[in-house]
């Protein structure tokens, strides 16, 4: 396989036409890292996505692989490759025909061609697959044999575009884990579209979150969740609460609001009405309306909602420490 590489955005900015889909963003992907680029439809992932792979020209500034400048490289000279969200497997060629495809493309002879997919279909364990018609397989099936025929060019980068949204719950959550184990077999980088905070989570090394064309936050998923930068992270990575105090807003994780059926209210300790109650397994989660009008959520372990339940209807009093409310740039 290829050498992992640092691969730079360096202001790179895409327009269409009047446009600007992507606006002025610099981030280092690092060699042998997983990245998602997370954000909500419309916010640039699959733009900035594309201009990596060179399906896309790059309005303005650079794109740098290890030390060479592939910006204006055609798509199959960069060093990288993409595995599309349909898959993009050609019906009428089986799959080892497939992966082989980009060698054959290559002049590459059929003995050396053929080899090669077989070790990429190992490597993806669909090697008993290989004489199927693509629509002779599963939605997971296809997708790894996707994945092989990206992984055949040898990429330093492998581009994933939204690749699990196809599938159902639970094989999304198997490939999800595949994906991981493949990106650290291999050592290189893989650069993942998603709109799934749950995805991001749990498959990257680094976060980028992106909103109306800007990078607003990156770093590990412990430092997006745990401190996020701003108001737009806070409500898009889920799981916390936005309050607002002398002008300033802040984020309160909701399972760090601390719920009592008796009190009064204080500086330190605001009533609620329960508008909701909702069993969620693990947790179970109140829905709470403030006597200033705010809804806030708190996420109970189930051990402890269940020990004295608490009725929808009745008035709480909640209460957070200082240190788990987290200041938020705006
Ligand atoms: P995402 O992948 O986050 O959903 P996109 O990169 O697809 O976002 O799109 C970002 C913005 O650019 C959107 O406003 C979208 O409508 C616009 N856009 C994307 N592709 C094109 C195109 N080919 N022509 C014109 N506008 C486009």
């Amino acid at each position: 396989m290829a050498k992992s590489l640092d691969l730079e955005l360096a202001a790179v900015t895409k327009k269409y036409g009047t446009t600007v889909a992507v606006e002025a963003i610099s981030h280092r992907f690092q060699a042998g890292s997983y990245s998602c680029l997370l954000g909500p439809s419309g916010c640039g992932k699959s733009s900035t996505l594309r201009m990596i792979a060179g399906h896309e020209v790059v309005s303005e500034g650079d794109i740098l692989l290890g030390a060479s400048n592939v910006t204006d490289l055609p798509p199959a000279r960069r060093g990288t490759a993409m595995m599309f969200q349909s898959y993009a497997l050609f019906p009428h060629l089986s799959v080892i025909d497939n992966v082989a495809f980009s060698q054959k493309m290559k002049g590459v002879d059929k003995s050396s061609r053929l080899k090669k997919a077989r070790e990429l279909l190992e490597l993806v364990d669909m090697a008993a697959f290989a004489a199927r018609l693509p629509e002779q397989l599963s939605g997971g099936q296809q997708q790894r044999v996707a994945l092989a025929r990206a992984l055949i060019t040898e990429p330093s980068v492998l581009l994933l575009d939204e690749p699990l949204s196809a599938l159902d719950p639970f094989l999304r959550i198997k490939m999800r884990l595949e994906l991981k184990r493949l990106q650290r077999e291999l050592d290189i980088s893989f650069i993942h579209v998603t709109h799934s905070q749950d995805e991001a989570l749990a498959l990257a090394d680094d976060i980028i979150v992106m909103n109306n064309g800007r990078i607003e936050q990156a770093g590990s998923p412990r430092d997006v969740f745990e401190s996020p930068a701003t108001e737009f992270v806070a409500r898009f990575i889920g799981g916390h609460n936005i309050l607002e105090s002398r002008g300033a807003p802040f984020a309160l994780r909701t399972d760090r609001l601390q719920v009592a059926k008796t009190g009064a209210e204080s500086g330190d300790s605001l009533a609620a009405t329960v508008r909701d109650v909702e069993y969620l397994g693990a947790t179970v989660n109140l829905a709470l309306e403030t006597g200033a009008g705010s809804d806030l959520t708190a996420a109970l372990p189930d051990g402890l909602f269940f020990q004295d339940p608490i009725e929808i209807g009745s008035t709480v009093f909640l209460s957070w420490k200082p240190e788990d409310a987290h200041h938020l740039a705006g």
